[in-house]
């Protein structure tokens, strides 16, 4: 079981996590814990401010250092022994897959939430281990790209998807391509048909099939995701015909 603790001044935000869905029945099996700390329950003066106004001046207000230390110890006394402490920011490392599996693979994490201006610049030079971002694109504070990263490691957690191979056949987990396109049911929905092998019953084809689509979509809207050391040899005669410009589904 991985142990999170999340320094957040809005633990509220974490319900949509651990109340729905797959992160939902993850949480409830065991599968990981979340716990929250909140700065402001560690605030000493009687207005529990957890914010002051930037040196130097400008617009906002910057996280301060004291409530966010006292939080810090409470989570790691939680975790029992130290743990990474991860900073959202969009001024970090963009999170990729490789990331999420190193993440998911820990016992326990401290993850940092930012709101305002940011944080305080030396309780990140202090304490933090790791800055992540979500993306280029600054968000509100850290809550969401924390959650998109919990539920990013949670889909890659033994028992936490219906299905074992589900996480196996997303995109990013093959060899780094992306998925094959998906259907259901009905078989014709405004004229398009579903593509007749897959309603053939051969597993064997099947298979083939979507390893060839699967490349197909990577070469089309990827490319540079494609790195043909990974690649098996059938996948790589499917390249060739796609660099030819011949392969045809
Ligand atoms: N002034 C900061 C800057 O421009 O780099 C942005 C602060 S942002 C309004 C407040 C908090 O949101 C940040 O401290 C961080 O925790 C979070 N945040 C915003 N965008 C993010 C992103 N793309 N990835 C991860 N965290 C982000």
């Amino acid at each position: 079981m991985i142990d999170v603790q999340v320094l957040t001044l809005m633990p509220e935000m974490f319900e949509a996590l651990t109340g729905h869905g797959v992160s939902g029945r993850a949480v409830n099996r065991g599968l990981l814990n979340i716990g929250c700390v909140n700065p402001r329950d560690y605030a000493e003066d009687k207005h529990r401010t957890v914010d002051d106004k930037p040196y130097g001046g400008g617009p906002g207000m910057v996280m301060s250092v004291e409530p966010l230390k006292a939080a810090l110890g409470v989570a790691q006394q939680r975790l029992h022994s130290p743990a990474r402490v991860v900073y959202l920011s969009p001024q970090g490392k963009r999170l990729e897959q490789a990331d999420v599996k190193r993440f998911a693979a820990m016992d326990r994490l401290v993850l940092l939430c930012g709101r305002y201006e940011g944080i305080d610049e030396r309780f990140v030079e202090t304490y933090v281990d790791e800055e992540v971002s979500i993306g280029d694109y600054v968000l509100s504070g850290g809550e969401l790209p924390a959650m998109v990263l919990l539920d990013a490691m949670i889909r890659l957690l033994p028992g936490a998807l219906g299905s074992e191979d589900s996480a196996a056949q997303d995109s990013f987990a093959n060899a780094s391509l992306l998925d094959c396109p998906h259907y259901t049911r009905p078989e014709t929905v405004d004229g398009m048909a579903v593509p007749e092998v897959l309603l053939s019953g051969d597993h064997a084809k099947i298979a083939e099939w979507r390893e060839r689509e699967s490349l197909r979509r990577t070469f089309d809207r990827r490319p540079e995701l494609i790195d043909e050391r990974k690649l098996s040899a059938r996948q790589l005669e499917v390249l060739e015909g796609l660099k030819a410009g011949n392969e045809r589904g």
